[in-house]
């Protein structure tokens, strides 16, 4: 056990240093991920795949992330400790936890009952305090609003417009609240951020391309 616990820091290690060495220069977003056990939120017959950068199955057809696209999502929301971070697409939980190691007050939905109790469980084990929930994330959370970032880990058609009215307007202690949301259709999403900058207004930036498990709600793929 002691052994096996020792071989996985190792690999985690040299994956970050992999992922670094990919352009992931923010250093909060290593640490974070250098402290969640990854081999804990996968199936035990694939925990000695979980240090290599892949996308791996967690049941009900959906993916735990690739380290390096969680990585990449995490830096791109530039959170400060102390936010408050929505996640759409708890999955198996692992995002949950790199957020909440960076120190964020983490919320996140899902939509499958079965993931839910999963993440809860192994969240709770690990001592990570995210509140989660069954729903439709594309509803956003709205009693939580407004948010310092909303971070969605399933790919979306289009914007749901009720996350952006649930990101937080500039004001002078903070900065617009950002949407990092891959957008896009089953064949690939385009990585996209959006900024509050006033009450109506929206900055949109656009990044690399991603294969996501899609965003699914109200019966359709948004
Ligand atoms: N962040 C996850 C990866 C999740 S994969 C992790 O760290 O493991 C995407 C997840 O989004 C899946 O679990 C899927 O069930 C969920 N999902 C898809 N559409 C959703 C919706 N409308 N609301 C909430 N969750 C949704």
């Amino acid at each position: 056990m002691v052994n096996s616990a020792r071989v996985f820091t190792r690999r985690r290690e040299r994956l970050l240093d992999e992922i670094q060495a990919q352009g992931i220069s923010d250093q909060r977003v290593l640490d974070a991920m250098s402290r969640v056990p990854r081999e804990l939120f996968v199936d035990g017959a694939l925990q000695h795949r979980a240090y290599e950068d892949l996308a791996l199955p967690i049941g009900l057809r959906q993916t735990i992330s690739q380290p390096s696209t969680v990585a990449y999502q995490t830096m791109l929301l530039d959170a400060k400790p102390g936010n408050s971070v929505l996640e759409i697409g708890t999955g198996s939980g692992y995002q949950a936890a790199v957020l909440c190691e960076m120190g964020l007050r983490v919320y996140s939905v899902e939509r499958h009952e079965g993931l839910y109790e999963r993440a809860k469980s192994i969240l709770s084990q690990l001592n990570y305090r995210a509140l989660l929930r069954v729903g439709d994330g594309a509803m956003g959370w709205p009693s939580l609003a407004p948010f310092d970032g909303i971070l969605v880990t399933a790919g979306a058609l289009e914007v749901p417009k009720n996350l952006l009215y649930q990101l937080r307007e500039p004001s002078e202690h903070s900065p617009g609240g950002r949407l990092i949301i891959p957008i896009g259709d089953r064949k690939g999403q385009r990585m996209t951020r959006i900024t509050r900058t006033d009450e109506e207004g929206y900055d949109t930036e656009e990044f690399g391309r991603y294969s996501f498990v899609p965003l699914v709600s109200g019966g359709t793929n948004i």
